[in-house]
């Protein structure tokens, strides 16, 4: 297989982070999927004709393509929903690597064709990468929702593999499927020899459904599962300890302090060099920012920024000549500017020890309590409980 490097571990990619140029974005082509999954942060109804009108064309996602080559980018990533939904999938791929971006696709693998694969083989994508929700149809099923979805992942993975392209395997650990968690990592390994990782952090969901966001949560593991999950892979606790520097629990504040001073909340690299494009042509400074104050949107009107549905009726607008470059130039500056004057967030998450171990960040605040600079105590848990694991040794990685 050709070089399996990360991008981000290129000289070039470092060179342009130096000159805040967005080497690469995130095209979120739809919000629509064939499945239905427990956990999913974003899905509505393949046949949401709503969602869809709301769907950026084909030709402002390449206009959209046209304007990040222009500012810089080389590497884009397709996503949903479910890409391969959309009627102009091909064109929109095609036309996105006739500008000499690579392209990354996350699908689930279900309605893959022949033609698909013919696509992938003729023009061929940076990587495929396809989730594996459960090793059996009962499994994978009671994640997905959706009769005839495992037949139909394992159709679709075989046309992919058959075709020689580079698939990488990913999974999601939730309770629906924890019972047969090492399965799944074996078939990803087994598929896959260079790539597989698995996300027990669910995040809630992008539009603030209650019902959903109460189902995404019965699906969490406890603090506890996590950790034990995460001491089964030694490439992951090896990460958790490169994160706390040396093995000491240690956010690098002194330079990170005088880089953003200690009230500003955007100290991750969220739209420093990549950003994200929502389905309905909302500009996010990554894929999980949607709290108001910190999207623009880049159509002269539509949906409401901050939300994901076009009310009834509403025109979806039409993308705006230099949009973009305005959102990158202009809005990402003074988003990352944004301060914090509550105490709660100065005090703990800011000068936390173990913020490394930690999946809070402006983003995943929001998510869970509307608020950029909340406190989040799952999120504590979590980064208590590995804090624990990683300084007791248990039984895995360093002592
Ligand atoms: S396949 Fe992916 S996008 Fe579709 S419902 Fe499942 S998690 Fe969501
Ligand atoms: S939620 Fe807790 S562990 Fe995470 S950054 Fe804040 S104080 Fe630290």
């Amino acid at each position: 297989m050709a070089d399996r490097r990360e991008i981000q571990d290129l000289p070039l990619w470092v060179t342009m982070r130096a000159h805040r140029a967005p080497a690469s974005f995130e095209l979120e082509l739809t919000a629509r999927c064939n499945n239905h999954c427990r956990h999913c942060y974003i899905d509505l109804p393949a046949g949401d004709e709503c969602a869809r009108a709301a769907e950026l064309t084909t030709d402002e996602v390449l206009a959209l393509g046209r304007e990040a080559a222009d500012l810089g980018a080389l590497w884009c990533l397709l996503t949903g929903g479910e890409p391969l939904l959309r009627d102009d999938f091909a064109e929109v791929y095609v036309g996105l690597r006739r500008l000499g971006l690579l392209v990354s696709v996350f699908t689930n693998a279900c309605l893959v064709s022949p033609a698909h694969a013919e696509l992938f083989r003729r023009y061929p994508p940076r990587d495929l990468e396809v989730t594996v929700y459960g090793a059996t149809r009962e499994t994978y099923e009671a994640v997905t929702r959706r009769p005839g979805s495992y037949i139909a992942f394992r159709r679709g993975l075989d046309l992919l593999f058959e075709a020689g392209l580079p698939v990488r395997l990913k999974a999601m650990a939730l309770r629906s499927n924890l019972h047969e968690f090492d399965e799944i990592g074996r078939f990803c390994r087994g598929h896959t020899a260079d790539f597989y990782r698995f996300d027990p952090f669910l995040h809630l969901r992008l539009d603030g459904d209650a019902t959903r966001n109460a189902e995404i949560r019965a699906e969490r593991l406890t603090p506890e599962e996590v950790v034990i999950l995460e001491g089964t892979d030694e490439q992951r606790i090896a990460a958790l300890h490169r994160g706390c520097r040396d093995g000491t629990l240690i956010w690098p504040d002194t330079q990170e302090a005088c880089r953003y001073g200690l009230d500003h909340i955007f100290h991750c690299g969220a739209g420093e060099s990549s950003f994200s494009v929502g389905y309905d042509g909302t500009f996010r400074l990554c894929s999980a920012l949607c709290h108001p104050d910190t999207v623009f949107p880049l159509r002269t009107h539509g949906g409401e920024p901050g939300t994901l549905r076009v009310d009834d009726g509403d025109e979806p607008g039409t993308l705006r000549d230099g949009a973009l470059r305005e959102a990158w130039e202009q809005w990402v500056p003074h988003v990352r500017g944004l301060r914090s004057a509550a105490p709660e967030y100065l005090e703990k998450c800011r000068r936390c020890g173990i913020v490394n171990l930690c999946a809070w960040c402006p983003a995943h605040a929001a998510l869970e309590t509307g608020r950029l600079d909340a406190w989040v105590e799952r999120f504590c848990e979590v980064a208590q409980a590995r804090a624990t694991a990683l300084r007791e040794g248990d039984g895995v990685g360093r002592t």
